[in-house]
């Protein structure tokens, strides 16, 4: 008797990265298992959820959604967790010992990376069910309650507090909606995912842990990947990776040699960078630039994480914020239609109130459309996490408030303008 096809489910809590690797998953599973994939648990035999880490609040996200699926799936069906957080914290995912899935295949396929050419269309909202997001806005709520309880005394009494509670949240959610359109991905474009892994060792990251040393996609391999990307009618291609300053670097190559490639190719092509080294940029900038003059780029995201060079050096990120912003001011000066993006980290152990008053500062500087404000937390064995003198997590959440304010009220224009590019308009 013909057993009936088996059914999978896979979803990721994680970054662009794992959006690939889903993809290649589902793959994997509907090509050489002959399984079918869907996007309802409830309806799967096996639901595999790729696991991020990163920071301590999307690790909350990824063991929320491990609870409510757990609750939630079929009583036969097979739960798996891997990605990030089957790496950093196996003591929060499933036991694997009676799973039937070929789990040595399934490491070594996403170790090694796609060596097949998916073209990856980004679509963010297919992953994460309706009730488990909506479980995640009330987390959300109870992260704030939690900072409202310690904010300073005028605060205090309950009116005042429900009405900064209410204006704080319409912030949340408009920076929430600022930070999914001005991003690196957008519906019109598609991923190519260059490298995994990187070759730093920055003492709050655990996601290198996760993804070890720089495997890079040999050089010809990508150059098919995007004619297949192209002839699959996308303009738009976002350069994706652990870092993708690494690139190359592994087979004796650079990133410049895969961007000179790009620009030089005859075809309608926009160019989206994320995760950028600074150290990268600082390195290239004059070759860059030029590459930049082509008009192909739309996008470039480099993460600073501080504006001070003490706490950049805690973090062993490896150059100095000045260094990095001159870089950053040129590429704005002489290519100012490129959308520039950011990273920063706020609270880092020892940060003090002068060394974030530096990182404030990079808002003045006007050259980025966008920066991604993170609040620090620790992460499990990282060379940070042994850091003596904490920041409290009321001086973390005081930080980033006060961060995001500047933030939002810098150039709103510039960023709606940004907005406008990256989702809509004909660049
Ligand atoms: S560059 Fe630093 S933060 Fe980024 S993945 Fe590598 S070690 Fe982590």
């Amino acid at each position: 008797m013909q057993r009936d096809k088996k059914t999978v489910m896979i979803t990721t809590t994680g970054c662009v990265d794992c959006y690939v690797d889903v993809k290649i998953l589902k793959d994997y599973f509907a090509d050489i298992y002959h399984y079918d994939v869907t996007d309802n648990y409830s309806k799967a035999d096996i639901i595999m959820i790729l696991g991020c880490i990163a920071t301590q609040y999307v690790e909350d996200d990824t063991r929320a959604l491990i609870d409510y699926i757990t609750t939630q799936k079929r009583e036969d069906a097979e739960l798996v967790v891997l990605g990030c957080i089957s790496k950093v914290r196996p003591e929060f995912t499933p036991s694997q010992e009676r799973t039937t899935l070929p789990l040595d295949e399934i490491h070594d396929l996403l170790q090694q990376g796609d060596l097949t050419n998916p073209v990856v269309p980004y679509s963010p909202d297919s992953f994460v069910e309706a009730d488990f997001f909506q479980a995640k806005k009330e987390r959300k709520l109870q992260a704030f309650q939690q900072y409202a309880e310690s904010a300073p005394k005028p605060y205090r009494n309950r009116l005042a507090a429900v009405a900064y509670q209410k204006i704080f949240e319409i912030f949340r959610h408009y920076t929430d909606f600022m930070g999914t359109k001005i991003s690196p991905c957008s519906g019109r474009s598609a991923l190519l995912r260059i490298s995994l892994g990187c070759k730093n060792y920055c003492s709050y990251c655990a996601i290198k842990r996760a993804r070890g040393q720089v495997r890079s996609k040999p050089l010809p391999q990508l150059m098919d990947q995007v004619h297949q990307i192209l002839a699959a009618g996308y303009t738009d291609i976002v350069l994706t990776g652990t870092n993708i300053g690494d690139y190359g670097k592994d087979l004796g190559l650079d990133l410049l040699d895969l961007l000179d490639r790009l620009v030089h190719l005859e075809a309608p092509l926009r160019i989206r960078m994320r995760n950028l080294h600074p150290k990268w940029v600082i390195a290239n900038i004059d070759e860059f630039l030029k590459l930049l003059g082509s008009g192909k780029f739309l996008f470039v995201a480099s993460p600073i994480q501080s504006g001070n060079d003490r706490i950049l050096k805690l973090m062993n990120r490896g150059y100095g914020a000045e260094e990095f912003l001159a870089g950053m001011r040129e590429i704005h000066r002489r290519c100012p239609a490129v959308i520039l993006e950011t990273h920063v980290i706020v609270g880092f152990p020892g940060e003090t109130e002068a060394e974030f008053e530096d990182s404030l500062r990079i808002i003045d500087e006007e050259i980025f459309d966008h920066i991604v404000i993170n609040r620090y937390t620790e992460r499990p064995g990282t060379k940070a996490a042994s850091f003596m003198d904490k920041n409290p997590e009321k001086v973390i959440w005081a930080r980033y408030k006060r961060m995001l304010l500047k933030k939002l009220v810098s150039r709103p224009l510039r960023q709606l303008k940004a907005l406008y590019r990256l989702n809509y308009g004909s660049y």
